[in-house]
């Protein structure tokens, strides 16, 4: 120890990360790798009671499994490059659906490209996996570094000494499993998510660590069958602006043979659910006649709508979901950047509450207010979609784009992009929608929507499609 508010991580040190999902993956991989790179010879744990294997809820990490552009970039940059066993579909465009109309919008014109993935090995009623888990393949990499995999859940988590009377460089984490057995740890990294009840341990800890604040979301799978996807998905991500109170967002994505749907927004209930799919733009996405009532798998996640206001204490960081993420889009790739900025800091700056608040910390702080500006974004298009005359000015300035050459600041078409597949921060797009050209070509589709006559909306969308 170095003075009173500086610990740095020994040699010999004991890891343990709790949760096996991106965010504990990926920190292990890069707490092994930052340590080897100094020298340091520490020992990592995972624990992760999931079966990665197993189809269904059971075996799967619950999310759209949309791998954003700047995943699979940064991923690159280490020399990693998803197998195609793991990214079922490369999406290279997308169908933006409103009730004014829909357009189809080609990524590909700016080399943008996302990938679909199962985070399990697929939906509950799968009869042949024809693919690999990406939380699994995500853990291996970690293991192949020299990470152990423990297949159990961690139940409680205690000092091994009195906090108040002893000396943090004195004292260890104990953390039980749910066979009641224990283990005392130099550091403990929480990457469980927050589908959990962990946290709330951590909470009484009394580190000053406060879970984030959640919303219910939800996700269905459909079996469609190569042909139809083919034939109605296409390779295509397909995002819905639907006029309803509590939905931001949905989404459809192609995956091998079946179809995901996403929805997010707040606390979204069945009856929610159920006014989405009879909604007219949601059953002209799918095959004629689409039998709606076959779901093939279910479930309804919570996600972050706030970070934890100090996702760190003494030895003890949270990452991922369980510290702070994106808001709404690109949980994994702020998994990816979250994990790789706190094990640079445990390994080359110590692991006391107070070196965590340096870089960690400030890292943390920036994703959160990119975050406000997220919600502030999604408060406009709220906004936007109030007003009809505005919902048909989006949608032909999108269609407008797709006749002329890419532009610098990419245009509605890109914003739209990027926000629903977090493929660029939120800050990046903002100063994008305040380019002149941006701003003069909206107020221009603006008055013309206005003083146009609002078409029907399947005669619109005849229009925009041709
Ligand atoms: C509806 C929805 C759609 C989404 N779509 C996307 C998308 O398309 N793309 C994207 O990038 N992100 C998406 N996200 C966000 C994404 O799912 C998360 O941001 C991401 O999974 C966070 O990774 P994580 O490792 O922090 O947590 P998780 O993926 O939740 O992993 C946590 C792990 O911890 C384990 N665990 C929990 N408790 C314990 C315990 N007590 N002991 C041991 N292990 C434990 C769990 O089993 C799990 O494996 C979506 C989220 C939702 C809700």
């Amino acid at each position: 120890m170095e003075n009173s508010n500086t610990l740095k991580l020994e040699d010999g040190a004991r890891i343990a990360v709790i949760g096996g999902g991106p965010a504990g993956s990926f920190f292990s991989n890069f707490v092994l790798m930052f340590a080897d790179r100094l020298g340091l010879d520490i020992h990592v744990d995972i624990y992760e009671p999931r079966d990665f294997g197993v189809v269904g809820p059971p075996g799967c990490n619950m999310c759209a499994g949309i791998v954003s552009e700047s995943l699979v970039q940064n991923m690159a940059t280490e020399g990693i490059n998803f197998p195609t066993t793991v990214v079922q579909r490369g999406i290279d465009s997308y169908v933006l659906y409103m009730d004014v109309g829909t357009v189809k919008i080609d990524s590909s014109r700016r080399e943008k490209r996302i990938g679909a993935t199962y985070r399990g090995s697929g939906p509950r009623d799968v009869k042949e996996v024809k693919w690999d888990s990406l939380d699994r393949y995500l853990m291996n990499l970690a293991l192949e570094k020299g990470a152990q995999h423990i297949r159990t859940r961690i139940t409680d988590v205690k000092w091994d000494a009195d906090a108040e009377t002893t000396p943090l460089e004195n004292r260890r984490l104990v953390l039980k499993t749910q066979n009641g057995k224990t283990k005392t740890y130099d550091f403990v990294a929480v990457t469980a998510g927050v589908n959990t009840a962990i946290l709330k341990a951590f909470q009484e800890l009394n580190i000053g660590y406060q879970a984030p604040q959640t919303t219910k979301a939800y996700i269905r799978e459909y079996y469609l069958g190569d042909q139809a996807i083919g034939e109605f998905i296409g390779p295509s991500f397909h995002a819905f602006l639907p006029t309803m109170p509590n939905i931001e967002f949905g989404a459809i994505v192609p995956k091998g043979e079946y179809v995901t749907l996403a929805l997010l927004g707040e606390d979204i209930d069945t009856a929610t659910v159920d006014a989405f799919m009879a909604d007219p733009t949601v059953k002209e996405c799918m095959p004629p006649g689409f039998a709606f009532d076959k779901i093939a798998c279910w479930c309804g996640p919570r996600i972050n709508i706030t970070g934890s206001a100090q996702p760190y204490g003494d030895r003890v960081v949270f990452i991922g979901d369980s510290g702070v993420t994106r808001l709404y889009k690109d949980g994994m790739g702020a998994a990816y950047r979250a994990a790789k900025a706190a094990a640079s800091n445990v390994v080359f700056h110590g692991i006391a509450r107070d070196d965590l608040a340096k870089q960690y910390g400030a890292f943390c702080r920036a994703m959160e207010t990119d975050n406000k500006l997220g919600k502030f974004m999604f408060a406009v298009v709220r906004q936007i979609q109030r007003f009809r005359f505005s919902r048909r000015a989006i949608l032909r300035m999108a269609m407008e784009e797709q006749k002329r050459p890419p532009t610098a600041h990419g245009g509605m078409s890109m914003v739209l992009w990027d926000m629903f597949t977090g493929s660029a921060p939120y800050r990046e797009v903002f100063i994008r929608t305040l380019h002149p050209v941006f701003w003069t070509r909206l107020a221009w589709n603006m008055a013309v929507c206005l003083v146009t006559r609002a078409e029907t909306p399947a005669a619109t969308r005849t229009a925009l499609e041709t």
